[in-house]
């Protein structure tokens, strides 16, 4: 940006290039002379699945709101994506989902949505925040600490090998994700304790990347098969760059995949229908089968801080990290990203306004999340964790929805287009839909 009144400051700092980091970097390029993302990992030039973001050897969706938040904030990359060998499908007519027992109407949404491995949507959109003039990755390089002054984050503390070095910036942003130590961080120098709140959803994942053969029927094709609790086992597959299908298999509990080829298989033909294994039982499967454990999903609360630092911006996992049963995660460090830019758009950095509008944007589609995956989270009795007022209402509720989407095309795209963040859960309370779901439900 060359208009210095626009700026927000000199230099903004980034911990960790993940989705979250790097869509945190395009928002803050226009409203700071400078922005330096450290990365712990060595960053290569392909797509590759890393130690520090090792959930990309396992399945990974784009949501709808995700790709158009990504849209705004990196003119073009839908179309890189695509060049970049993005598979192109449609939410009705080629996502197939069996869910709560019975598939659902399958028929043309117009709703395409881009499917890619992780490392690959992450190459793309790394390329796009490199080529910002004013953004720099610092590849290899270990935050270790975030350093404060009068109550505001003021530079970070980061290790470049063997060496090492503090940078200080303006604003800071958190996007180390999951395993981010931020809140024994913030203790340590002398903050509050952040709140918490966790469920133990006790998640277990394997999978694979096998090649289409050459008489695959629709190399588009994307499969859902969500059981209803307490069955534990489900398999989600969708088509990704290079001809390839993701697979991945999901258990709860003690019900966990196996990471062998024999007992990976046996494990989807144990699934609700015979449809799935079908799709990839006559495919190669490339590389290894992989396996990710997900003990608990995790929601901290720094907006409920009373004294949270000035000038330090949670972003991405480090907020919310939720069962990707739904696929939010990426979208939601996108919208928090969305919701970052809002706040650099309206106000300097040091008025209350911009981190209270930066925090309530970021809490809101935190929240719209959490609530939907925490629900099917909860039907489960071993789930550990706070269910909800009215919890077996909203059980009942969310049954009969789902029983009417199946067959009405209408139903499907509204909740389709809640399920991908484009709209709010609200529109799946009006007065005339819940009349239709408690006929549904035969009441
Ligand atoms: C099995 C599985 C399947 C999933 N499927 C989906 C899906 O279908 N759709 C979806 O949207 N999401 C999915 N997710 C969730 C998704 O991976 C995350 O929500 C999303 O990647 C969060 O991005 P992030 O950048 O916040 O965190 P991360 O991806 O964890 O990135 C954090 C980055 O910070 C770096 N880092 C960490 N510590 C430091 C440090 N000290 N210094 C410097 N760098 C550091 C890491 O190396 C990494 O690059 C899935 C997750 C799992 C586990």
């Amino acid at each position: 940006m060359d208009n210095k009144s626009d700026l927000r400051g000199e230099r903004a700092l980034v911990a960790g290039a993940g989705i979250a980091g790097l869509a945190a970097a395009a928002a803050l390029s226009p409203y700071f002379r400078e922005v330096i993302v450290f990365e712990k990992d060595a960053l290569a030039d392909e797509p590759q699945v890393r130690m520090g973001a090792v959930q990309g050897g396992h399945i990974h969706t784009m949501l709808r709101g995700g790709e158009a938040g990504l849209e705004v904030l990196l003119p073009g990359i839908r179309q890189q994506f695509l060049d970049n060998g993005a598979v192109e499908l449609d939410m009705g007519g080629d996502y197939r989902g069996h869910d709560g027992g019975e598939w659902r109407e399958q028929a043309f949404l117009d709703m395409p949505i881009l499917m890619m491995s992780r490392p690959g949507y992450e190459q793309v959109i790394r390329n796009r925040v490199t080529a910002l003039s004013n953004v720099e990755i610092r590849s290899g390089c270990r935050v270790s600490e975030i350093l404060y002054q009068n109550g505001a984050a003021i530079s970070v503390r980061f290790l470049n090998g063997e060496d090492e070095a503090v940078e200080t910036g303006a604003l800071i942003v958190d996007a180390r994700g999951r395993g981010s130590l931020l809140p024994v961080e913030l203790e340590k120098a002398g903050f509050a304790k952040v709140p918490e709140t966790t469920l133990g959803i006790v998640m277990t994942y394997v999978s694979g990347r096998f090649k289409q053969g050459p008489d695959c029927e629709n190399p588009n094709l994307a499969m859902l098969v969500r059981p209803t609790a307490p069955e534990p086992r489900y398999g989600i597959l969708c088509p990704i760059e290079g001809g390839d299908w993701m697979v991945t298999l999901g258990g709860r509990a003690d019900t966990v995949p196996p990471t062998d080829y024999e007992g990976f298989c046996d494990y989807a033909r144990q699934l609700a229908v015979p449809d799935f294994y079908n799709v990839f039982k006559d495919c190669e499967l490339v590389g290894p089968l992989r396996r990710y454990k997900k003990p608990t999903a995790d929601w901290r609360h720094y907006d409920r801080m009373e004294n949270f630092p000035a000038r330090l911006i949670p972003l991405g996992d480090t907020i919310t990290s939720i069962n990707p049963t739904f696929g939010q995660g990426m979208t939601l460090a996108v919208l928090h990203a969305l919701a970052l830019k809002a706040a650099l758009d309206a106000f300097d950095i040091d008025e209350p306004a911009f981190a209270n509008v930066y925090f309530e944007g970021a809490m809101k589609v935190s929240g719209a999340a959490w609530q939907m995956a925490g629900a099917s989270d909860l039907e489960y009795d071993f789930v550990t964790g706070e269910r909800p007022q009215g919890f077996e209402q909203m059980q009942q509720f969310s049954k009969g929805l789902k029983l009417l989407a199946n067959n009405d095309k209408d139903v499907l795209r509204t909740l389709m287009e809640v399920f991908h963040m484009e709209r709010p859960a609200a529109d799946l309370r009006s007065p005339e839909l819940a009349a239709r779901v408690m006929q549904a439900l035969g009441s």
